[in-house]
């Protein structure tokens, strides 16, 4: 008979074994060490974590049950070769395998997987280097698990600061690369990470490694490079340079997506620029909104604004001040006067403008009075820089934000409720005021209809703004839990039917926005099948990321 299973996982992937299960976790414990497996046996381990200490084997912002989706394993591999020799392993059984950076991913499923049972591959554990800062280039090559952090304090530990600066989101905590793979922003001129990444190494499905752009073209053979492993070779002198390489620029099939592990990139960082203003724009009307967006695009095309600048509801700075106990009694949505007194409370606009001038001091000067210029045409609105508000004021915030220092500040809105668990609600706007107001009010409305305050924020890109709903609820309400399925559902059908889409989501609605992405047809899907299928045929990373399944998979049955 057979041997007694040493393993019992509390949930398994399906079509397989507890016996498959054990006979390849022994194999990885073998290659990796103990150390660096966790399996998820028992309900104990299943435990939400911080931000600061967060755990991998599901989501803590749960907005289904707690456990909904669920690992059987953690595991992280040591070097490229461990990932290599674990995606064949996979492969030989179909087992499914989720990879993460840092795991973090704070309101769009933290480190769980799209399907429960699945491997999670922490690729930020062991692998967390900065591999090169080039200064001459301005550019960084760097390993799944460099947080923004880490990556500011090696600069600052290296004398660099004076020389390049990162960009950073709102908190310091996500990874460099996992954050860029995901379509993140931030808030410097170098916002859009995505734009500014250059050079990706992956490991494809069939555990072969690919490298992309002109790192497909070999670095010249040196003695001292010879006998080098793929994965330790130097790079191609321009690999973080030039982005395209020739043919096929496949970069973008590895984002967001299911088509690899991507075990390096390269980011572009921006030279300190030689000089630096914070300010914020107070906007006392809740229509203001419409006004100021119009102000706003020409001075974003022109780049008069240098940045992402941010355009933030009331509700998202009180709530970094303050929950909501410490200014209403209220349990239901907050009323238009109870938002004004908070403004009037805190000295603010029930819209604030966030932005920045970068430069010495004759250029900062110039485009200042261009955009205190352009928003003066407004009644009432005040400007101010960071010397001008309290000691706790957003604005100092973000004034850190904004030059790429990392801060952890903005983590306090999500205790704007007991218990404050957070789902992201991501809509893309044109830079439109009636585009703007239209989509606020929309998303506003649902917020109150499910019982909720709206908390949110836009975040101005080059052409479009990313509209970032923060639902804040309590994960211990289970009828508050169940409004905001309704809610976020709700949303993503009524921004469809507006022709707005999202450009990033939680799990559990993937495929609900897949589904809205579907014309001609849903061509889009068809053919990200059809490349998942090509080169992924065990469907064996991420099944069901984004919403494109392997053929293994049925989409009838699995879509949520
Ligand atoms: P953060 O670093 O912000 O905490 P995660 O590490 O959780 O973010 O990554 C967010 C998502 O990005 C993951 O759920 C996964 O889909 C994708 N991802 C992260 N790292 C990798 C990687 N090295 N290879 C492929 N996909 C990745």
């Amino acid at each position: 008979s057979a041997p007694p299973l040493k393993f019992r996982p509390l949930v398994l992937p399906p079509k397989l074994t507890n016996g498959d299960f054990n006979e390849f976790i022994l194999d990885v414990i073998e290659l990796v060490g103990a150390e660096n497996v966790e399996i998820i046996t028992s309900k104990d381990q299943i435990q939400d974590g911080t931000y600061m200490n967060p755990k991998h084997s599901h989501d803590p912002h749960h907005i289904l049950e707690q456990d909904f989706f669920l690992a059987s394993a953690i595991v992280a591999p040591r070097n490229v070769g461990d990932v290599q020799f674990i995606v064949r392993l996979a492969n030989k059984i179909s087992f499914p395998l989720w990879p993460i950076s840092i795991g973090r991913n704070s309101g769009y499923g933290g480190a769980a997987p799209r399907v429960s049972g699945s491997i999670v591959v922490d690729m930020g554990k062991n692998l967390n280097k900065v591999l090169e800062v080039n200064v001459e280039g301005a550019y960084c090559l760097v390993e799944p698990g460099v947080t923004f952090h880490a990556l500011y304090d090696y600069l600052v530990a290296n004398n660099l600061q004076d020389k390049l600066w990162l960009d950073v989101p709102d908190l310091g905590g996500g990874s460099v690369l996992g954050n860029a793979t995901e379509r993140g922003v931030g808030y410097t001129p170098y916002g859009d990470h995505w734009m500014m990444h250059c050079g990706m190494e992956v490991v494809l499905p069939n555990g072969e490694l690919l490298r992309t752009g002109m790192g497909a073209l070999p670095d010249p053979k040196r003695p001292e490079t010879m006998g080098m492993k793929p994965e330790d070779q130097p790079w191609n002198k321009a690999a973080h340079l030039f982005p395209y390489g020739f043919g096929p620029y496949v970069d973008g099939i590895f984002s967001q997506s299911n088509m690899g592990i991507v075990t390096k990139l390269g980011m572009w960082l921006m030279p300190n620029p030689g000089g630096y203003q914070s300010y914020l724009i107070t906007l006392p009307k809740d229509d203001d909104l419409k006004q100021a967006v119009d102000i706003i695009r020409p001075l974003r095309l022109n780049m008069a604004l240098q940045n992402v600048p941010t355009i933030r509801h009331i509700l998202l700075d009180a709530a970094v001040l303050g929950n909501k106990a410490s200014y209403s009694s209220k349990t239901e949505p907050l009323s238009d006067e109870d938002l004004n007194k908070i403004a009037e409370k805190l000295n603010l606009g029930r819209w604030n403008f966030y932005g920045a001038l970068y430069g010495p001091e004759r250029i900062r000067n110039a485009l200042w009075e261009t955009i205190k210029e352009a928003f003066s045409v407004m009644p009432g609105v005040e400007f101010y820089f960071p010397e001008d508000t309290p000691k706790n004021s957003v604005l100092r915030v973000r004034d850190k934000t904004m030059q790429g220092i990392p801060t952890y500040d903005e983590l306090k809105w999500i205790d704007w409720l007991p218990n404050g668990a957070h789902l992201f609600f991501s809509p893309i706007a044109k830079v439109a005021g009636e585009d703007a107001m239209m989509q606020y009010r929309l998303t506003q409305r649902r917020c109150q209809e499910a019982g909720l305050d709206f908390i949110g924020t836009f975040t101005v890109g080059m052409r479009e703004m990313h509209h970032i709903v923060c639902i804040v609820f309590n994960k211990k309400d289970l009828t508050q839990k169940k409004k905001v399925q309704w809610l976020i559902r709700t949303l993503i059908e009524d921004c469809a039917a507006n022709g707005w889409g999202e450009y990033r989501t939680h799990l559990a609605v993937m495929d609900q926005i897949m589904g809205t992405y579907n014309w001609n047809n849903g061509s889009f899907l068809k053919f990200n099948e059809i490349l998942k299928n090509a080169v992924d045929p065990n469907g064996i990373i991420a099944p069901g990321k984004s919403g494109v399944w392997p053929k293994s998979y049925s989409q009838i049955a699995w879509k949520l």
